[in-house]
């Protein structure tokens, strides 16, 4: 396993100074407290973003704000903010903090409850909007995945377009790849085909066709329609489509996406090497337009 965290476990202490949103107050981090009757705390009952904030502009913004309030009304959970007034928060965390590159995290709970599930006791939601600093999630070497045996959520419980709180799941498939010392793990659906990573989606490259899996059991994440949209515009065939690890095993390239993670090539699965070995060629070239596009296209200034 690289080093998947950049050392961001000896930047925690910075990292908790950085200011947060609550409700409409700007805190600490560290300072900052949520009621232990908080149906985000109690339930994983709420959702969330993660968006990249590159040379002081939000990338793909208004999708992620699309996200959100897709997630919220999937939840029945009304935002309290209008899709301006979010952006407004944001652009005031971002700046409150005075960063330029970072990773941007506005979550929403079902809010203070009482004893029992019933939602209807949540009488307001909270939104909480953290900004800090975020290297590439997995690095930017190749790295390496195992097939996890924790299956993503199936459609028929919580389907996979709400970004829900709830990602233990995922937490425990990350801890099976820790656990097998590589950098992150694939999680299949529940019929068996390949869903996703940990945290972000998954694309392999055979015979210069880009194939990725459906959106029945994976986040629809922004980075992979954005990969998609490079790779079409470059003239390559794009399948979304049922695939099984054996797909993987044999593919000549593979690479995850996501706003934490950005691209991130893929070396070996399951202790087998990825054909290509290292960062494969069409990888590379599609990388080589994403670099471009974060810093060009899709951004939102943050600073006037
Ligand atoms: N899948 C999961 C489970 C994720 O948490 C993420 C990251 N939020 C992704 C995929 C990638 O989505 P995006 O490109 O929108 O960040």
């Amino acid at each position: 396993m690289k080093n998947s965290y950049n050392n961001l476990e000896k930047n925690l202490g910075d990292l908790y100074n950085f200011y947060i949103y609550y409700d409409g107050e700007f805190v600490k981090g560290n300072e900052a407290k949520i009621s232990i009757w908080d149906h985000g705390f109690l339930y994983g009952d709420g959702f969330f973003e993660g968006i990249r904030l590159y040379g002081g502009n939000l990338f793909k913004l208004p999708e992620h704000l699309n996200r959100l309030y897709d997630s919220a009304n999937c939840m029945g959970i009304e935002i309290p903010l209008k899709m301006e007034e979010i952006q407004t928060a944001i652009i005031e965390t971002i700046k409150k903090n005075k960063l330029k590159d970072g990773h941007i995290r506005p979550i929403i709970t079902r809010g203070v409850g009482g004893p029992g599930l019933a939602p209807k006791l949540c009488s307001q939601p909270s939104i909480i909007i953290m900004a800090y600093p975020l290297p590439p999630l997995l690095g930017t070497k190749p790295a390496s995945l195992i097939t996890c045996s924790i299956t993503r959520k199936s459609p028929h419980s919580v389907d996979p377009r709400i970004k829900s709180l709830n990602y233990l799941d995922n937490v425990l498939a990350k801890m099976q790849a820790a656990n097998a010392n590589v950098d992150d793990a694939i999680m299949l659906d529940h019929s068996g085909y390949v869903a996703e990573c940990s945290g972000e989606n998954i694309f392999l490259i055979k015979n210069k066709v880009v194939k990725t899996p459906t959106t029945v059991a994976s986040l629809g994440g922004i980075t992979r329609d954005t990969v998609i949209d490079i790779a079409k515009d470059m003239n390559y065939e794009v399948l979304e489509t049922n695939l099984v690890v054996g797909d993987l095993y044999t593919a000549d390239e593979v690479f995850v996406t996501g706003s934490a993670a950005e691209l991130c090539p893929i070396g070996i699965i399951d202790g087998r090497k990825v054909r290509t070995g290292s960062l494969g060629k069409i990888t590379e070239q599609i990388s080589k337009k994403y670099k471009h596009l974060i810093y060009n296209k899709y951004l939102t200034p943050v600073y006037d």
